[in-house]
């Protein structure tokens, strides 16, 4: 299932995606009588499996609980999950050729990470579907791309095994770790360069784990005005998302609801020879199969 959050005549709601129409959850929910809390895609989270079964139920009769549809032109895709419980949880370096990519461009040895490293994105770096990142020359010259597969905590937990990890994945979404390089190097930390308003396009839809199936198949690329600039698959992660969620909830919980970008692939434009920075009008497309394509455009702030 592509489970979204949209708006429609002003208000914000959660749904179906079907591709040519949108199932108003909050109405097929309304029109069956069910009991369960589908106000938005944290509730649907808090949910868990019990509330996705009835979801895949409802959504199985679709046809005769049509009211419940919207067509998709009348509605504006948000990001699944516009407000976010807290930061969203992010790995560097986590596949081997943008490692190397990395120490190649800075002239220095390669050297391979011996445990994931963690970093975060402030919460008012979510951006939607659609949406433009906006980048201000005054703040930042060198604004990179990076796409990433984000994997959605569902249930809450603390020092979770290899073993259990993926009981923990709610779902799947695309990202793009949109980074401003230079502010990553003046301050020597990766936080504030990670954190601008607008720098973390997510969606457009989340696809539930069971839908899913492995995700290490799962084949990631970005394309920026149409030119293919990063292709892997998921398979090539350093650490694999057990492994990530083993070692973030080592004594940190894990809240249902909290978003893990995995990392990205090699190809971002800092490693380029000459570097390709993002402006003004550049279109980025970030596709993962069996998720789908997210879509945004660069937009420079007037000055
Ligand atoms: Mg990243």
């Amino acid at each position: 299932m592509k489970l979204i959050t949209f708006s429609h005549n002003s208000n914000t709601s959660t749904g179906l995606w079907l591709g040519d129409r949108v199932l108003s959850l909050p109405k097929l929910v309304k029109l069956a009588g069910a009991a369960i809390n589908v106000d938005s895609m944290l509730q649907i989270i808090a949910g868990g499996e019990a509330t996705l079964n009835v979801i895949r139920q409802l959504a199985a009769e679709v046809d005769t609980l049509a009211d419940a549809c919207i067509p998709a032109s009348q509605v504006t895709v948000l990001s699944p999950i516009p407000t976010p419980l807290r930061n969203i949880f992010c790995v560097g370096r986590n596949y081997l050729d943008h490692v190397k990519e990395g120490y190649v461009a800075r002239g220095l040895e390669v050297k391979l990470p011996e445990a994931p490293h963690f970093f975060t994105k402030a919460t008012h770096a979510m951006n939607g579907p659609d949406c433009a990142v906006e980048i201000d020359p005054r703040i930042s010259r060198r604004m990179d791309y990076e796409v990433e597969l984000a994997v959605i905590i569902g249930k809450t937990g603390k020092n979770i095994s290899r073993q259990n990890a993926m009981e923990h994945v709610f779902g799947y979404s695309i990202c793009n770790d949109v980074t401003a390089r230079d502010l990553q190097k003046r301050h020597e930390q990766f936080f504030k360069g990670k954190s601008l308003d607008s720098s973390f396009p997510f969606g457009p839809w989340i696809v539930d784990a069971a839908e899913i199936g492995d995700p290490a198949t799962l084949e990631l690329s970005m394309f920026i005005n149409g030119e293919q600039r990063q292709r892997a698959t998921v398979a090539q992660l350093i650490f694999d998302i057990p492994t990530l969620i083993e070692s973030l909830s080592a004594g940190l919980t894990l809240e249902a609801g909290d978003i893990l970008a995995t990392g990205t692939p090699s190809g971002v434009g800092f490693a380029m020879d000459p570097p390709q920075w993002l402006a003004d009008g550049d279109v980025m497309v970030c596709s993962i199969d069996r998720i789908g394509q997210l879509r945004n455009t660069v937009k420079q702030v007037a000055l």
